[in-house]
């Protein structure tokens, strides 16, 4: 059963989560959980456009157990919470960029309505939408899908940049990332822009393509997002997947993540949503490995200047 432990160097929880390792590895459409129809199969029938289930090999939900032999410091915990798959479509080979648009808005609809009912939950911190495309990026199954997880605390990640944005509230009385936006905005690494979306490479990234979408309005969290910006941001996903994958001529592994307001740690106002992807290829057929560097001290180093990889972003033709 899945818990969390603490570990008193790093201050950060794991999660420890041993069932998952139960949980089938296939490429292809043959043996496939998510094809609906197959033996097996945990997608429901086929009479859909975009699909949502509880993961049935969660890393949060269960109910925990009693850990013996705690030390210094240490600290355990039960992994409630919540973890949900999202098939895209009911076809193993639309990919993202393959939707129609109409599908693709309908997708991030879908994650604002999630996002609503999993923040309804009290075991829910944080609801985290994310997609792990690729083998490489650690997609254990072919069929296009994103997942989403209620996590019972906040991940370090957010709760870092929970410490940033209040310093800056507090030093200037503003948002950092609405700062942050509008220099971005027609400067060196902005990639693309779509209503009030933009799309830039950051200004220090972790991976050289990567791409940072946030929105005009001060907004913190999907369910914040009116209609119209939920289609700018459909089609602003769906170009940077496209720009991606021309930029080497290959489906690029990445992961995409929707940074949204961590209730209730972030009181109303303080976050400001953004979508993050983080590409794995550095060059064609060359994969960016979190080596000794970032896997060991967490010092990430780049071998290509974010102002080149977003004029590279900016130029592949759609
Ligand atoms: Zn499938
Ligand atoms: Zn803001």
């Amino acid at each position: 059963v899945s818990h969390l432990r603490f570990d008193p160097l790093s201050g950060e929880w794991v999660t420890v989560s041993p069932r998952r390792l139960g949980r089938p590895v296939t490429a292809s459409a043959e043996g496939c959980p998510f094809c609906p129809g197959g033996e097996g199969s945990e997608a429901p029938d086929p009479d859909w456009d975009v699909a949502v289930f509880d993961n049935r090999f969660p890393s949060y939900g269960g109910p925990g157990e009693p850990l013996p032999g705690l030390g210094p410091g240490y600290a355990a915990a039960p992994a409630g919470g919540r973890a949900e798959i999202v098939l895209y479509s009911p076809r193993h080979d639309v990919h993202l960029p393959d939707l129609p648009e109409g599908k693709v808005r309908l997708l991030v609809e879908v994650w604002r309505h999630r996002t609503e009912v999993l923040e309804a939950d009290p075991a829910v911190a944080c609801v985290f939408v994310f997609e792990n495309r690729g083998r490489d990026a650690g997609q254990t199954i072919g069929h296009p899908h994103g997942q989403i997880y209620g996590y019972p605390l906040v991940p370090p990640r957010l709760a870092r940049e929970l410490e940033r944005l209040r310093e800056h509230r507090l030093r200037h009385g503003a948002c950092l990332v609405c700062a942050i936006r509008a220099h971005e905005a027609g400067g060196p690494r902005q990639v693309d822009r779509e209503g009030g979306w933009l799309a830039f490479v950051p200004f220090a990234p972790r991976f050289p393509s990567e791409v940072h979408l946030v929105p005009e309005r001060h907004v913190g969290e999907l369910a914040g997002l009116g209609d119209e910006e939920v289609a700018d941001l459909a089609r602003l996903l769906q170009r940077t997947v496209r720009r991606y994958d021309g930029l080497y001529g290959a489906p690029m592994p990445y992961v995409m993540a929707v940074y949204q307001r961590p209730r209730p740690a972030a009181p109303e106002g303080l976050w400001h949503l953004r979508v993050a992807f983080h590409p794995f290829l550095r060059a064609p057929g060359r994969l960016k490995y979190l080596a000794g560097s970032e896997s060991a001290a967490g010092a990430f180093l780049l071998d290509a200047s974010p102002e080149d990889m977003a004029q590279a972003l900016r130029a592949v033709r759609l």
